[in-house]
């Protein structure tokens, strides 16, 4: 049975790579049939952020995404978090000692610091020296009993070898120990750092398939030596291409939205953000860009991922979320609008009135936090004309005869609507010969001092038409 792990490390929010790592693996556990689990890696005492566990957990369930094992799920045992765990590491390191496969580094900070400089200076590669790795033992013995700060280190082969990884991505990968050093892998705090927790943990946790960023790639020969000195068979890996900027730089928190929570509190909807991350990346064998989850749990494979980077579009990401909003039961709009709706002053508005102008907004709604701007037209009674294109039109002559005669006719009929608004226009052209752009925009413009918006038949509709009288004759003294 395959088993996939999603680790973040706890950094206060779930970045959009994270989700995609956490959605390619659980499409295929549920399209294999088998479990995905959530370990955190907050080993780095440094970086830990209150809460964030119950944060990435939120936001996968957010996206769609559930886990096994942990006690959402039934399950009892997850979700995992490696600072529980370090009992378990250690006695893997003792290992690693006994055999002669790590050993313990005194160096201080000052002397790493100088050998870097110097290493530096001499147009090399920063890399640790080795110094500690063959100490005496009994001095070692004799330093570590007295309590002396230190580190472990895993040892890279003395003879340079070419470490070989058949990635399910990238196919055979080639990289040569003598490009890595003697790794840290228990910090002086006695924490073990990343490279050895995920390979103690993947292998304990029975992991089949190791999904990750990227980033990660240049590190799989101290993971492949590792699982060669515990005499264990590494799983597979699938190390996926990093996410662009639309320069091509790596998306980062400076250029813009990077946490999925950014998003949700942005108005995306979580099948939206979903299906746009899932394809960054991934092509799908047909030409088809709207998926369900249940349909990219059905296609997904990690043969049709990409090597190269993927560029984050945002523009492409607004017009799926407004083509989904357009598509969605307008009950189910409602809903889904109701907490940014909350936060707006229109919460209270009559709900008949509300549902009204949601329904002429679905159209145009990019995102539904828009929503509080976009109502201030329907319920704010007095808004400013602030557009000097917008003042500059109903000043015109022809716009002042449009709005005269549209006040005239309005005296013959009793109400105004969706259905009558048309031929009431009708009769102001004929009335003042005045047809086209300087017919509908300065009505437009008088009715909502926008130049573009809702559909005005609409709008008049909404607002009748004593409101429609008095936002005329208000534009005639702009
Ligand atoms: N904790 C690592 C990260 O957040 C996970 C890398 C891995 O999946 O092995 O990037």
């Amino acid at each position: 049975m395959v088993r996939l792990r999603f680790a973040p490390s706890p950094t206060g929010y779930l970045h959009v790579g994270g989700l995609r790592t956490a959605l390619f693996c659980w499409f295929y556990v549920r399209q294999q049939g088998g479990k995905l689990i959530f370990r955190l890696e907050d080993t780095d005492q440094k970086r830990l952020v209150e809460g964030a566990e119950n944060g990435l957990i939120g936001m996968l369930e957010w996206a769609g995404i559930d886990l096994d094992e942990s006690p959402r799920s039934g399950g009892e045992s997850g979700p995992y978090r490696q600072s529980e765990r370090l009992e378990i590491y250690n006695q893997y390191v003792r290992k690693l000692l006994e055999e002669d496969n790590a050993y313990r580094c005194f160096c201080s900070l000052e002397r790493l610091e100088k050998l870097k400089d110097e290493q530096r200076a001499k147009g090399e590669t920063p890399r640790y020296d080795g110094f500690c790795r063959y100490l005496p033992r009994e001095e070692v013995r004799r330093r570590t009993d007295s309590g002396e700060a230190h580190v472990v280190r895993m040892k890279i082969p003395e003879i340079p070898e070419t470490m070989v990884l058949n990635d399910l991505i990238r196919g055979s990968v080639s990289i040569e120990t003598s490009k890595t050093e003697d790794q840290i892998i228990i910090k002086s705090d006695g924490f073990p750092t990343y490279h050895l927790a995920v390979v103690v943990d993947d292998h304990l946790m029975k992991i089949t398939h190791v999904v990750r960023g990227e980033e990660w790639l240049p590190s799989f020969p101290k993971h492949l030596l590792l699982y060669r000195y515990f005499g264990w068979d590494p799983p597979q890996f699938a190390h996926l291409p990093l996410i662009l900027n639309p320069d091509r730089s790596k998306l980062s928190k400076r250029q813009g939205d990077v946490a999925v929570e950014d998003f949700r509190d942005q108005g995306y909807l979580p099948e939206v953000l979903v299906n746009f991350i899932a394809l960054l990346g991934w092509s799908p064998a047909q030409d088809q860009e709207m998926f369900t989850l249940s349909e990219l749990v059905e296609e997904f494979s990690f043969e049709r991922v990409n090597k190269s980077g993927a560029v984050f579009n945002r523009e492409k990401l607004d017009w799926m979320n407004q083509q989904y909003i357009q598509n969605l039961e307008l009950e189910d709009l409602r809903r889904r609008l109701s907490p940014f709706l909350a936060k707006t002053p229109y919460a209270g508005e009559d709900v008949t009135l509300l549902r009204k102008a949601v329904k002429i907004l679905q159209p145009r709604l990019v995102t539904l936090v828009e929503i509080g701007e976009r109502l201030s037209l329907f319920f704010d009674d007095n808004p400013e004309a602030m557009d000097p294109e917008v003042l500059r039109l109903l000043r015109e002559d022809t716009s002042k005869q449009v709005l005269s005669v549209f006040i005239e006719q309005l005296e013959f009929i009793e109400n105004l609507t969706e259905d009558n608004f048309r031929s009431v226009v009708k009769n102001v052209q004929k009335a003042t010969n005045i047809k086209g752009k300087n017919l509908w925009l300065p009505l437009r413009y008088a009715i909502t001092l926008e130049a573009q918006g809702p559909d005005l038949k609409l709008m008049v509709d909404f607002f009748g038409k004593e409101k429609c009288l008095r936002l005329v004759r208000r534009a005639q003294q702009l």
